[in-house]
């Protein structure tokens, strides 16, 4: 019997009308098929077939209250019946800037968004125009949106072999040949201009010499390093002991603008976002995804003197929906809700994160199954690998990503719902029977394998 069949039947009709017949091209990676959801509640989430699944692709991040938190629900509607959107001003406005400022340490003031793509446009762009400078640095395995400006894709599995490619102006050359640092800046996308991408500069994160040498080069043209605060896109890996606090300094003291992408990171490390728990102050955070608690808002939050070029009319930062009423009221019940008992709600998702870590670890190891887990904070990413350690983006690279698939889609026959990339997100509604049960899941699956 077609355990899918609903779903499969949805994507077909879909497929004639809807091109792709998915809405974001890395939703069609779901195996056996993109599932079609009908409803979602606190962790679970239900498809058109009829099974239940535990959830921890929470839409990719910004379900952090879990599905149809009833609070937020009720205030949405209530808002709701006020109007959808105004094109005009209104207080939610005010009360969500008031709550950012409060609770983001490197906030004098923000601005509204959709998504964290926009966001990061219009970081970049903020910091193009203080600096009057137009060079990016980037790393590799981070992701910031699908904008043209910073979209690339990489050399694949092997950086050492791009060396050896007669590779164009944006690759940074080390003479240390031991140093596995060059890469050449790919667009990420068919239609995507390259003369955007012109600017960038594609390092490898974690390494202080690659950073020092660039800025060294390059310092005097950079408007701006942009970084995951944790790569949480390439294997959740965390910063070096004093990693971003060279690229602090190295930005201080050479007129660069610090972004720290906290997209991902931002509402789900702590209010404060990983800036926050890190103690880092970057000059701008771009925030998104768990802000709206589900609903389509983002956002950039930083320094007076940059966000003032957005006042004086130097930087133009538009949007038909940004800042709406839906969504402002949806960031204020989620941050708020995040906020009781001291933001309490953190260390549970962080404990639920460790608990599941450490439960997979040990499935892996019973059943004789060679893999990592690498938890940070409430996220984490289980990678099936031989390396030791997934400590980079070329270890992460060198994952069985297929492997993973296979285990997600087995996963899936067994109630719980992964993302195909091997990132797991776990939100407030996650509680004991959720892990035990996953993990149940988890054993029975690597059973399999061994038989
Ligand atoms: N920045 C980071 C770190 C992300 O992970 C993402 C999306 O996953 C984005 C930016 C882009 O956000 P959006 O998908 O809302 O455009």
């Amino acid at each position: 019997m077609n355990r899918y069949r609903q779903s499969e039947e949805l994507l077909n009709r879909s497929r004639r009308v809807l091109a792709g017949g998915v809405s974001s091209t890395l939703r069609a990676a779901m195996k056996p098929t993109p599932l079609y959801a009908v409803a979602g509640r606190g962790a679970r989430i239900q498809d058109a077939d009829g099974h239940t699944y535990i959830d921890y692709l929470l839409a990719y991040g910004p379900l952090i209250l879990g599905h149809g938190h009833e609070p937020t629900v009720e205030r949405l509607l209530s808002s709701m019946r006020n109007g959808l959107a105004y094109g005009l001003q209104h207080q939610g406005e005010i009360e969500l800037a008031e709550l950012l400022t409060k609770v983001l340490p490197c906030a004098d003031q923000v601005a509204f968004s959709g998504s964290g793509t926009e966001a990061v446009m219009l970081a970049l762009r903020l910091a193009r125009a203080y600096t009057n400078r137009r060079r990016i640095i980037r790393f590799h395995g981070h992701y910031h949106g699908w904008s043209d400006t910073i979209f690339t894709s990489f050399p694949s599995t092997d950086m050492k072999a791009s060396r050896k490619r007669n590779v164009m102006s944006q690759v940074i050359r080390y003479d240390n040949d031991t140093h596995p640092t060059e890469a050449r800046v790919i667009p990420g996308t068919g239609g995507q201009s390259e003369a955007a991408l012109q600017d960038i500069i594609l390092l490898p994160w974690n390494d202080a010499e690659a950073l020092k040498d660039a800025v060294a080069l390059y310092g005097s043209t950079v408007a701006a390093i942009i970084s995951e605060p944790v790569m949480c896109n390439s294997g959740c890996i965390m910063p070096k002991p004093g990693y971003l606090e060279l690229m602090r300094e190295l930005t201080a003291a050479n007129g660069i603008v610090m972004i720290l992408d906290e997209v991902i990171t931002g509402f789900r490390f702590g209010l404060g976002g990983a800036h926050g728990v890190f103690r880092i102050m970057p000059d701008l955070v771009t925030i998104g995804k768990a802000m709206g608690g589900g609903i389509a808002i983002s956002g950039v939050a930083g320094r007076a003197d940059i966000m003032e070029l957005i006042a004086d009319g130097t930087v133009s930062h538009l949007g038909t929906l940004n800042g709406n009423c839906v969504a402002t009221t949806a960031a204020v019940a989620t941050i708020n809700e995040l906020s009781r008992d001291g933001g309490a709600v953190f260390a549970r998702m962080e404990k639920s994160a460790a608990d599941l870590s450490e439960g997979l670890r040990q499935a892996m190891k019973d059943h004789d199954i060679q893999g990592i887990v690498n938890q940070a904070g409430p996220v984490f990413h289980l990678m099936f690998t031989t390396e030791r350690q997934v400590d980079s983006f070329e270890a992460f690279q060198k994952r069985d990503a297929d492997l993973y698939i296979t285990f997600a889609q087995e996963m899936l026959e067994e109630g719980v719902l992964l993302r195909p990339n091997g990132l797991w997100y776990v939100s407030a509604a996650h509680g004991e029977a959720e892990i035990r049960e996953t993990l149940a899941a988890a054993n029975r699956v690597f059973a399999r394998w061994g038989e």
